[in-house]
C-alpha cells in the first residue's frame, strides 16, 4: 500500500455541489481517494504533503491537443490557420518520422504534468502509418499521466486510413477496452462534401464503439453542412467532441444539445488562428456541455490556466460588446471563474466519459490531485476568492504537487523521475532533421509569415515641432 496525505489545504472537490473546505486534508490511498476532512490520521509510511496555504483541487483535463506539434514548441506564433494548414496538411506534416512523433508526444506530455494537466487527449492527427502509431503510445506509455489517443491522419481521407487492416492490426495491438490510462477515440474532421465519404470511418467507429473527435464549426474548413449530415445519419452521440464549434448557426448548436455531445472550447487558438469567436457565449445559450483545449503548442502553451483566463476574456469581451451594440451596459457578468475551474476539470471529465473516475475530489475516485502552493511567489496570497485565484493568478510555477493514479509525479514545484534532458535531445532531433529536409530558408520562412500592408492614419491632432521659447507645439501643415 502507498499512501499521500496533503495537509490542511483549501480543498476545491469540484463536486457536484461544488464543496469547498476552507482547510482540510486528503488523503490518498493507493490509486484512490480514501477521506476528505480535519484532521486525518496518517497511515503508516504515508508521504505527508504540507499544503496549507494552498489550493487543493482535481487534477486538469485538456479534451483537445496535438501533442506531437510539440517539437516545433512556438514555431507558429504568428500563423494564422491557412498558414498552419499549409504547413502540416499541405506541405511539411508529411516529413515527421515515428521518433519525430515520439519527440513532440514526450515533450507535450511532460509539460501537461507540470501545469497540472492530469489527463490529456492527444488528437493525433500525424500518424502516416502505424508505426507513427505505436510511437505515440510509446510515448505516452513512457510517461506517468492519463492520456487518449484520438488516432488520426491528415495525409489520407479518414474512410482511407480507418480501414485498413493495419489501424485494425494496431487498435488490437495496442488499446485495451476501458484502460483508464490510455483511452482511445477516432480523429478526424467532415469536410461537408455532400457524398459524405466520412461515413465509412463513422461507422467503424461505431463497430469498434469508439467515441469520434471532430474539429466543427471552423471558418473556412467545416461548417454546418457536416453537422448536418453527422446528424442525418444518425452519427451525432452523447460522446461525441465538437472542437472549436465556433462557426456554427443555431440549428447546428440546436442539434449538438439534442444529441447529447460536447464542445471542446481552445480560446487561445480560436482568437489566434481564426475558427470563430470562442464560442461559450453561445454555448450557455444553448446549453451545451462544455471542456477546454490548448490545441496545440506551434502556438501556445500547454497549461490550462492559460484556457481559464482567455476563456473568461473573451466571453466576457464578448458580452460587454453585444450589450454596447444595443447602448447597454452589463453590470453582471454571467460567466464566473467556478464555471471555468468546473470546465476545466469536471467538464473534462464528463466529455470523456471518465466521470465517474476523475474530474473531481470524492472518495473512492482515482486520485489525480494538484496542489496549487507557491511560499516564494507575491501572487500566491492572500488566497480571498478560490475560483478567481486558480483562473486568474495562479501559473505553471504554482503547481506545487501533482498525483496522476495516485503517483506523484511533481513535488515540490519538481516533476519526479522524468528524463528530462532525454526530451530535449529527441526534440532537437526532431527539430534538426526538419530543418535538414526543408532547408534553412524554407524553415525561416515558415516561420515569419509575411506581414500584411498596413497604413498609419492621418490624424489632425498632429503638431510638428515644440517651441522651447513659448512652451508650446506649433500646428503643422495648412496654417
Ligand atoms: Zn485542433
Amino acid at each position: 500500500m502507498s499512501a499521500v496525505l496533503f495537509r490542511n489545504g483549501l480543498v476545491l472537490t469540484m463536486d457536484d455541489t461544488h464543496t469547498v473546505h476552507p482547510a482540510a486534508d486528503v488523503l490518498v490511498v493507493d490509486d484512490r481517494i480514501a477521506e476528505i476532512g480535519p484532521g486525518l490520521t496518517a497511515p503508516e509510511g504515508a508521504t505527508e504533503i504540507d499544503a496549507s496555504g494552498g489550493i487543493v483541487m482535481p487534477g486538469m483535463i485538456d479534451t483537445h491537443r496535438h501533442m506531437w506539434q510539440t517539437a516545433m514548441r512556438g514555431y507558429g506564433a504568428d500563423w494564422t490557420l491557412t498558414q498552419y494548414f499549409v504547413w502540416y496538411y499541405l506541405e511539411s506534416g508529411k516529413h515527421f518520422r515515428p521518433e519525430d512523433i515520439h519527440a513532440g508526444n514526450v515533450l507535450a506530455a511532460l509539460e501537461a504534468l507540470d501545469a497540472g494537466v492530469t489527463t490529456t487527449v492527444d488528437w493525433s492527427h500525424g500518424l502516416q502509418t502505424t508505426q507513427h502509431a505505436d510511437a505515440a503510445v510509446d510515448a505516452l506509455q513512457s510517461v506517468p499521466g492519463r492520456f487518449v489517443l484520438a488516432y488520426g491522419n491528415i495525409q489520407q481521407g479518414p474512410w482511407q486510413w480507418s480501414a485498413s487492416p493495419e489501424f485494425r492490426d494496431f487498435v488490437n495491438r495496442r488499446i485495451r477496452p476501458g484502460d483508464d490510462m490510455l483511452g482511445f477515440q477516432m480523429a478526424f474532421d467532415v469536410t461537408g462534401d455532400p457524398a459524405f465519404p466520412e461515413k465509412a470511418a463513422f461507422e467503424v467507429a461505431r463497430e469498434l464503439g469508439v467515441p469520434v473527435t471532430t474539429h466543427a464549426g471552423v471558418w473556412g474548413a467545416t461548417n454546418d453542412d457536416g453537422i448536418r449530415l453527422m446528424h442525418e445519419h444518425g452519427f451525432m452521440t452523447p460522446s461525441t467532441i465538437y472542437v472549436h464549434a465556433a462557426t456554427l448557426t443555431h440549428d447546428s448548436y440546436h442539434r449538438i444539445a439534442a444529441t447529447g455531445g460536447s464542445v471542446s472550447v481552445s480560446t487561445e487558438s480560436e482568437q489566434s488562428a481564426g475558427q470563430g469567436y470562442p464560442p461559450t457565449w453561445q454555448l450557455r445559450d444553448h446549453d451545451i456541455p462544455v471542456s477546454l483545449s490548448m490545441d496545440t503548442s506551434v502556438w501556445w502553451s500547454g497549461d490550462l490556466f492559460s484556457a481559464m483566463r482567455s476563456t473568461l476574456g473573451a466571453d466576457r469581451s464578448r458580452e460587454h460588446m453585444e450589450a454596447h451594440g444595443r447602448a447597454d451596459t452589463v453590470t453582471h457578468v454571467h460567466l464566473r471563474a467556478e464555471q471555468v475551474v468546473d470546465w476545466a476539470t469536471r467538464g473534462g471529465a464528463k466529455a470523456l466519459g471518465l466521470d465517474g473516475k476523475i474530474g473531481s475530489l470524492e472518495v473512492g475516485k482515482k486520485a489525480d490531485v494538484v496542489l496549487l502552493k507557491n511560499d516564494h511567489s507575491p501572487v500566491m496570497f492572500p488566497i480571498l476568492n478560490a475560483y478567481g485565484h486558480v483562473a486568474f493568478q495562479a501559473q505553471r510555477a504554482d503547481v506545487h504537487t501533482v498525483l496522476v493514479n495516485g503517483r506523484v509525479v511533481k513535488r515540490d514545484g519538481r516533476l519526479v523521475d522524468v528524463d528530462l534532458a532525454g526530451a530535449r535531445a529527441a526534440v532537437e532531433r526532431t527539430v534538426e532533421h526538419l530543418v535538414g529536409v526543408m532547408g534553412e530558408e524554407a524553415w525561416q520562412r515558415g516561420m515569419n509569415p509575411d506581414v500584411p500592408e498596413t497604413k498609419v492614419l492621418d490624424n489632425p491632432y498632429t503638431y510638428t515641432e515644440w517651441d522651447a521659447g513659448s512652451a508650446q507645439w506649433k500646428h503643422g501643415g495648412n496654417d
